[in-house]
């Protein structure tokens, strides 16, 4: 028999008529034959407001005692919900997260699931009931309630949905579905037909609002299908599966994060150990940094810029100020007048001109861009937050987001099955057989660590800092043929001048130098510089950034095997560090032996 989870988020189940509304939509798949579990949240605004009761009493109140009171809100709500559905002449039965057996960790306010039993529910549903779940919480080892963090429900959902092997998990929202960018920014924003997992975990950890980052990493380890849908109409919304959109678009969506902040440490040290010394207090700090460029240093000396949310910058600037006394750096500079833009698309992997697309928009809207990092699937710039919304429609228009790709089957009006494409959960029962195993459902996962020993570098050292140089070198290192991986521009202490770093295959490092040192004239930088063989480590999984000590952990095995990093780029899923060609497989074997015990 096939099994729906249904999420009803706090706008959904505001008051009475919308939590008789939801309780509808439930009795409805319960009649179409499938077995429903609904997830609730609190009611409308009702976690804020029990959020401001707290402080009236503590300004810094216990947070074992603020998951007591938080999870009260999702009490309620469950309780109404199958009222609800017990007046339409259905039975159901309400479940807080502790009679579920959802165990967490013991981090209050911010749990991590561990395990769920499934055989309450199983006994409600195989008697035909309906079951209200309550999302957000759980207990941990001693039977606290503990919650899951803001916007958890999500999370509940699918973990449910995961657990119980069912055939699609519903989130029903106050947004159609997920969309190119966020259309309150820019009104051409266009709703998605389909989004796969990587493109969702990166638009949502870059603050596309539409779910629980966490909730996607569990979609993504256990192949939950997600379909995101409006409370308010029975259209179809946009489904998040294995799949992207298109096959043929390189980007899919666009996202702006306004409230970035930068920080430059001038003149550190190039040696090994240095990246690890800054990086794992920021980690221990649980801030997560994004941006992180650490450019080529000239006489042994590096600098290191990263971006971190603005409202970070402080407690950043704090743990840095130690970092930097203790590796000798020679100042700390910052600006919290930065917005970044970001492009993702899952098959910018395969194409080339990508970047060269974004950096000639950007010019020819007279953008300049600050720092440049790229990642397989993400291209991040970024410019002053006053240019921010002219940049993200430029970098909207250029690559066409606005349409719809032409290789979609009947845009207008997908069924599911249509919209689906493929991405049926076909491992459904290979995926719950091994949850059985799973001690630790939200532990990081490496999938793979690997080598590439393929590629090369090529430096551009002042490189003037005005808006269209980026588009210049990268159009005509594209116009030579040129597959570029890595790019970084980084920020310089020294006025108007930026480095820019990228990586080639090594057959094409005499091509790419050509076309570099063509454009020296032009441009008037100061030397191009090159290493002929680079070797590049990566580190792949699930939970690479919400689990901050990734990046520290890989800065940590290098430093402590004597291996400098030259080059790094993060995203959501993949951390990559470019080092000396010659130390790659040892690289290799360090970081293997990091993260050894977090292999699936
Ligand atoms: N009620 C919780 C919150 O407001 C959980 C949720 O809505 O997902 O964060
Ligand atoms: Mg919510």
């Amino acid at each position: 028999m096939s099994l729906i989870v249904q999420k009803f988020g706090g706008t959904s189940v505001a008051d009475c008529e919308k939590i008789q509304a939801a309780a509808r939509k439930a009795v409805r798949a319960h009649q179409q034959g499938h077995q429903v579990v609904v997830v609730v949240s609190a009611m409308g605004k009702n976690t804020d407001q029990l959020i401001d009761l707290a402080r009236e009493v503590n300004a810094r109140p216990p947070a074992r005692e603020m998951d007591m009171l938080l999870s009260t809100g999702e009490q309620v709500s469950v309780a109404l919900m199958a009222m609800a559905v017990d007046a339409m002449g259905y039975q159901a039965v309400s479940l807080t997260g502790g009679q579920i057996g959802i165990r967490t960790d013991s981090s209050h306010t911010k749990a991590r699931i561990r395990s769920i039993s499934t055989e309450r529910l199983r006994q409600a549903l195989d008697a035909g009931h309906i079951v209200i779940a309550a999302g957000f919480q759980g207990i941990d080892e001693d039977w606290n309630i503990t919650t899951l963090g803001r916007g958890g429900s999500d999370t509940t959902a699918v973990a449910l949905a995961a657990v119980l092997g069912a055939d699609l998990c519903e989130i029903y929202t106050d947004v159609d579905g997920v969309y190119t960018t966020d259309p309150r920014i820019l009104p051409e924003a266009r709703q998605m037909v389909r989004i796969s997992y990587d493109e969702m975990l990166e638009l949502a950890s870059l603050g596309a609002g539409v779910m629980h980052n966490r909730s996607i990493e569990f979609a993504k380890k256990f192949r939950v299908p997600i379909h995101v849908r409006s409370s308010l109409s029975d259209a179809m919304g946009t489904l998040i599966v294995d799949e992207p959109e298109s096959r043929r678009l390189p980007v899919c969506g666009a996202a702006l994060t306004s409230d970035e902040a930068r920080i430059t440490l001038l003149g550190v040290p190039d040696v090994p150990g240095t990246s690890y010394e800054v990086f794992s207090r920021i980690a221990e700090q649980k801030i997560s940094v994004d941006m992180l460029v650490q450019n080529i240093g000239a006489s042994g000396k590096a600098d290191i810029s990263f971006t971190v949310p603005l409202q970070e910058l402080e407690a950043a600037l704090a743990t840095v100020e130690e970092a930097a006394r203790k590796v000798g750096a020679d100042q700390i500079i910052h600006d919290d007048q930065v917005a970044k833009v970001s492009v993702v698309g899952l098959e910018m992997a395969r194409q080339t001109g990508v970047a060269d697309r974004m950096f000639q928009a950007l010019a020819d809207a007279q953008i300049n861009i600050q720092m440049i990092t790229t990642s397989e699937i993400k291209i991040s710039a970024l410019v002053d937050r006053e240019s921010a919304r002219d940049a993200l429609r430029a970098v909207h228009r250029v690559f066409r987001l606005e349409q719809i790709p032409d290789d979609i089957k009947r845009p207008d009006a997908p069924t599911l099955a249509e919209a689906m494409a493929g991405s049926a959960p076909s491992e459904a029962d290979e995926v719950v057989s091994r949850l059985q195993d799973v001690v630790d459902m939200e532990q990081l996962t490496i999938d793979d660590v690997v080598l590439d020993d393929t590629q090369a570098r090529v430096t551009i050292q002042g490189v003037p800092d005005r808006p269209g140089v980026a588009a210049r070198v990268f159009r005509s290192v594209a116009q030579a043929g040129v597959f570029v991986d890595m790019i970084v521009q980084s920020h310089h202490g020294e006025r108007d001048r930026t480095g820019l770093s990228f990586t080639v295959p090594r057959d094409s490092l005499q091509a790419s130098l050509k076309a570099t040192e063509a454009l020296g004239k032009d441009l008037s930088f100061r030397g191009v510089s090159h290493s002929p063989e680079v070797a590049k480590l990566s580190v792949s999984g699930i939970g690479l950034r919400s689990h901050t000590s990734v990046g520290a952990r890989m800065f940590e095995a290098l430093a402590e095997a004597g291996i400098n990093v030259e080059m790094t780029n993060t995203s959501e899923v993949r951390v990559n560090m470019v080092v000396d060609g010659a130390r790659g497989k040892d690289g290799l074997a360090a970081l293997e032996q990091a993260f050894a015990g977090f292999r699936r």
